[in-house]
């Protein structure tokens, strides 16, 4: 994974010896050798995480890094600080301002490049998610770590039940969050919605040695869990499991005999970002939504419907099985806009959409391409079907009346073109839809054509 590293240190054997390291495994290294030049260049040049001294000339590690997070186009940043003496204060002291995480030098090789792997990773997802939401692209993504809005939900699985409930004891006192303890096998029943935890704390050894990083790759794997936040437990020296744990996905790591304030602390910054995360995706799949559906009938429209109809076309060509196009357009709708108006015309477009959907199997694409106007393609399905479908939604609209507050019953009738998979691109499909469509309008209406 790329990533661009800034270390700041003000001895330079120091910088040496990690750029060394972080190099080797092909990250775009920078350095600074002061606590200004360390949030000059992080302001200027937006690294992905940034490894700074606990005690620089200048500035201590940790005002350096309560600056960074102070500010919106530093705060979200990862930030490791570094150190050569481990001092619980200073610990304490640097995740109060902010910090990711806390490493004591000599840094462990492996544990630092899976640390920053892991960092990385979630800061490419943040970073995507800012990209792809508009609200974000406008009013930046400036949050920093504040109270939660609504009490978080924390799961806690140890393998010793009265560690879970030191841990639960130790955040219950210190926060509103609603702590649960829970076992390795409640942890993977089905959670219904309201109880999803926000935040995991678990311990890696449970019944069997890494039985909780067998838990935590399942809590990443299943769709329900897979966005909560997981904080490993751990027994020293972090090594070897730290790797493995950061690997599958946890997003922060302590070490067993832990206080309580340092898993308070932890647990808010991983509770934070996994709700602005959250947000963040809501707010995107909102967008997303936005833009592909038709907001008067709720069908899909053109701009999402061209592609889909794209890949069902290829995967006909994989399998060989057929596919069905229709183009479906109301009869004289001009005239009933004329006689009941326009939000009468509306009323009947989106009952047309429903009776044309209920006349479908789910695997049908439907979308409305404009006016009056509908696109069904059919995967997998042959000609008597598709002409039987057809059938069936020239019926649907025809054989029952309409009723709208402004009036009724209007009598609506429907034409349709239909082509059978004939072509692979899009636009000569729908041209050869459409052209099936004036056919069955020439000859009178109220009827189904298929391409020649
Ligand atoms: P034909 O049988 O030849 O298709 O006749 P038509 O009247 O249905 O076709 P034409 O294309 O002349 O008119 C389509 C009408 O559809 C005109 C337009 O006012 C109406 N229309 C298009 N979009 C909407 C909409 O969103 N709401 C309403 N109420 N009417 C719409
Ligand atoms: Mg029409
Ligand atoms: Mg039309």
């Amino acid at each position: 994974m790329p990533g661009r590293i800034l270390i700041a240190d003000d001895v330079t054997t120091n910088r040496i010896v990690l750029k060394v390291k972080l190099s080797q495994a092909f990250y775009d290294v920078s350095q600074a050798a002061s606590g200004a030049e360390t949030i000059a260049i992080a302001r200027e040049t937006s690294p992905d995480l940034i490894l700074v001294d606990l005690n620089m000339s200048d500035m201590s590690g940790i005002e350096i890094c309560a600056s960074l997070k102070s500010h919106p186009e530093t705060s979200g940043i990862p930030i490791i600080v570094v150190t050569s003496v481990n001092d619980h204060d200073a610990k304490i002291g640097a995740l109060e301002a902010g910090a990711d995480d806390f490493m004591v030098k000599p840094l462990d090789e492996a544990t630092l490049l899976a640390r920053a792997r892991s960092l990385l990773r979630a800061r490419a997802t943040d970073l995507e998610l800012m990209r792809r939401d508009s609200t974000c692209r406008e009013y930046g993504f400036a949050e920093s770590r504040t109270e939660f809005d609504t009490p978080a939900n924390i799961a806690m699985i140890s393998a010793a039940p009265e560690t879970a409930r030191r841990w639960k004891n130790a955040l219950a006192s210190h926060s509103a969050s609603t702590v649960q303890i829970m076992t390795k096998e409640s942890a993977l029943q089905p959670p219904s919605t309201q109880t999803v935890p926000d935040l995991y704390v678990i311990e890696g050894d449970l019944d069997r040695p890494n039985e909780g990083l067998r838990l935590l790759s399942e809590i990443r794997s299943r769709a329900e869990t897979r966005h909560a936040a997981v904080i490993m437990v751990l027994n020293p020296p972090l090594h070897e499991q730290a790797v493995t744990a950061l690997d599958l996905g946890a997003n922060d790591l302590m070490q067993s005999g832990f206080q309580a304030c340092e898993l308070i602390l932890r647990a808010k910054t991983q509770v934070c970002r996994k709700r602005q995360a959250d947000r963040l995706r809501t707010s995107v799949e909102d967008g997303l939504r936005m833009a592909l559906i038709d907001p008067l009938t709720g069908l899909y429209n053109r701009r999402y419907a061209e592609p889909q109809l794209a890949q069902i076309a290829r995967r006909a060509d994989v399998t060989g099985r057929r596919f069905a196009v229709m183009m479906v357009d109301l009869d004289r709708f001009k005239a009933v806009n004329d006689t009941y108006g326009h939000a009468a015309g509306d009323e009947v477009l989106i009952e047309t959409a429903r009776r044309i959907r209920s006349a479908l199997r789910g695997a049908d694409l439907v979308a409305r391409m404009g006016g009056e106007e509908f696109m069904i393609a059919m995967p997998d399905t042959d000609q008597a079907d598709a002409q039987a479908a057809a059938e069936r939604i020239r019926v649907a609209i025809n054989e029952m009346p309409f009723h709208t507050k402004r009036g009724g019953p209007i009598h609506i009738t429907t034409s349709i073109g239909l082509t059978m998979n004939t072509h692979r691109d899009v636009q000569t499909l729908l041209e050869v839809a459409d052209n099936a469509l004036y056919h069955a309008k020439a000859r009178g209406r109220n009827q189904v054509t298929i391409a020649a």
